[in-house]
C-alpha cells in the first residue's frame, strides 16, 4: 500500500480542541460557548483514546486554567491602565469581572487541551492514526461528505 501518510498540523488542531493523539476526534461534545455547559467526550470518536489518563486527572487543568486567569487579569488591568489612565478601582473590578466570566469557557476547555497536548508524557500525535477511516464509527462521516 502506497498511501500518503496524513500528518495534520498542530495548531488548527489545538484551536479546535481535537485529539492529541489523531487530531481528529473532537474532545468536547459541544460548542464552547452554548447553554448547556461544557461536556468532554470520555474518549476520542475518532481513535478511542481515554482523554482523562487517571482518575482525577484534570485537576491539573484547574491550576492551568487559574494560571490563565492570572494572566488574564493582569493583562488586562495593564491594559486599562495604559488605554484609560483611570484610577477608579470600580472600573478595574467590573472589567476585570466581566472578562472573567466571560473567558471561564475557554479556560475550561484550553487548560485541558495545553494538559494533553503539551504536559501529558505518554500522549503523542500519531500520523498513523490521522486517516479518515479508523474506526467504524466514521463511516456515515465519509457517506455525507
Ligand atoms: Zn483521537
Amino acid at each position: 500500500m502506497n498511501e500518503k501518510l496524513l500528518k495534520l498540523p498542530v495548531w488548527p488542531a489545538f484551536i479546535q480542541a481535537r485529539c492529541p493523539r489523531c487530531r481528529r476526534g473532537s474532545m468536547f461534545a459541544n460548542e464552547m460557548y452554548g447553554f448547556h455547559g461544557q461536556h468532554m467526550n470520555k474518549t476520542c470518536p475518532h481513535c478511542d483514546l481515554t482523554f482523562e489518563v487517571e482518575p482525577g486527572y484534570f485537576y491539573v487543568s484547574m491550576l492551568l486554567s487559574y494560571a490563565f486567569n492570572v494572566a488574564e487579569m493582569v493583562t488586562l488591568a495593564v491594559a486599562i491602565s495604559v488605554l484609560t489612565g483611570s484610577e477608579n478601582p470600580w472600573l478595574y473590578t467590573a472589567v476585570i469581572l466581566t472578562a472573567a466570566i466571560l473567558l471561564s469557557p475557554f479556560n475550561f476547555r484550553y487548560s485541558r487541551v495545553v494538559l494533553l497536548y503539551w504536559m501529558t508524557p505518554g500522549i503523542r500525535y500519531n500520523p498513523d492514526l490521522s486517516g479518515p477511516e479508523q474506526t467504524s464509527e466514521n463511516t456515515d462521516e465519509k457517506a455525507a461528505g
